[in-house]
């Protein structure tokens, strides 16, 4: 793995969010403001599917849209394949997607339109862009009708396929997915999971994804951050962070890991 190159590298990232910021929401009652992200480093490289493990409220989504040039650290820097995201936001914009839980497309367009407006973003047009999105959406095992029918009448789970197989577009891409499969059934998440998963070995995709569900990170990421408070506690792949916790009688899980560290109960499952 290290001997690829970095595709995003964190250097003593901090975020705060002052009581100020939302005083409209909390009318009067004065609070410290929150440490969202609290000195955060770290190094992915190409190729990787690294996630950032935490429960609601540790600070997942602000990570991600640091990355992301939707916030600006206050402290810190971020560049992606060499890019600062402070300074060459425009080449960073073009080198990252984000896929967020409200995935982010135009419900009453069909798939096909959504891919299409993707492609300008990214500067493709005309017969190569609509052959592409063609064998895009192809892989989706959607139903050939489907892919001229608006967003909006399709399940979540193959809405959030759609959503990151727009990542397909463009290489090399970091692919940023936060809580890619939260709120999605059983079957619909194994799925997303599976076009993850192929995103990286057929498309030269890095993925740094979200999760609160550590059956997710464990089978799916090759280096799992596990995060709390706005801070990196442990960073190692699944079975190093595992080799954390000793355990009698059973093999330690990530659950163990992550109570050990944080002292804790991470919920897995969402209501
Ligand atoms: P997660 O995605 O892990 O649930 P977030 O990154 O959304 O966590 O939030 C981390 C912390 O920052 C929380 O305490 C949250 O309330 C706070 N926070 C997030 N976004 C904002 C914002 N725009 N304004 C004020 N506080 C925020
Ligand atoms: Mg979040």
């Amino acid at each position: 793995m290290s001997t690829q190159p970095i595709a995003l590298e964190m250097q003593n990232v901090s975020k705060r969010f002052n009581s100020s910021d939302f005083k409209w929401l909390k009318r009067g009652k004065e609070t410290a403001g929150v440490l969202a992200v609290n000195d955060v480093s770290v190094q992915v490289y190409r190729g990787e599917i690294f996630g950032v493990l935490g429960p609601n409220g540790s600070g997942k989504s602000t990570f991600i849209r640091l990355i992301s040039t939707l916030l600006v650290p206050d402290a810190g820097r971020v560049t992606i394949f060499g890019h600062d995201v402070a300074r060459e936001e425009r080449a960073v914009q073009r080198l990252i997607n984000r896929v967020s839980v409200e995935a982010a497309f135009f419900k009453k367009l069909s798939p096909f339109e959504n891919l299409m407006y993707g492609a300008r973003l990214y500067g493709l047009g005309g017969a190569d862009a609509r052959a592409k999105i063609e064998a895009i959406l192809k892989r989706l095992d959607l139903r050939a009708d489907a892919i001229h029918r608006p967003m909006e009448e399709m399940s979540r789970g193959m809405q959030q396929k759609v959503a990151i197989a727009r990542a397909l577009l463009t290489a090399p891409i970091l692919l940023l997915l936060d809580e890619p499969t939260t709120g999605l059934d059983p079957r619909s998440k194994r799925e997303v999971q599976h076009l993850v998963r192929e995103l990286r070995d057929a498309h030269d995709a890095t993925i740094v994804l979200t999760t609160h569900d550590m059956g997710e990170a464990d089978a799916l990421c090759d280096r799992i951050a596990i995060i709390a408070d706005g801070k990196i506690v442990a960073l190692d792949t699944p079975r190093g962070l595992k080799q954390l916790v000793t355990r009698n009688g059973h093999a330690p899980t990530l659950e163990d890991v992550f109570m050990q560290l944080t002292g804790k109960q991470l919920v897995t499952e969402e209501t």
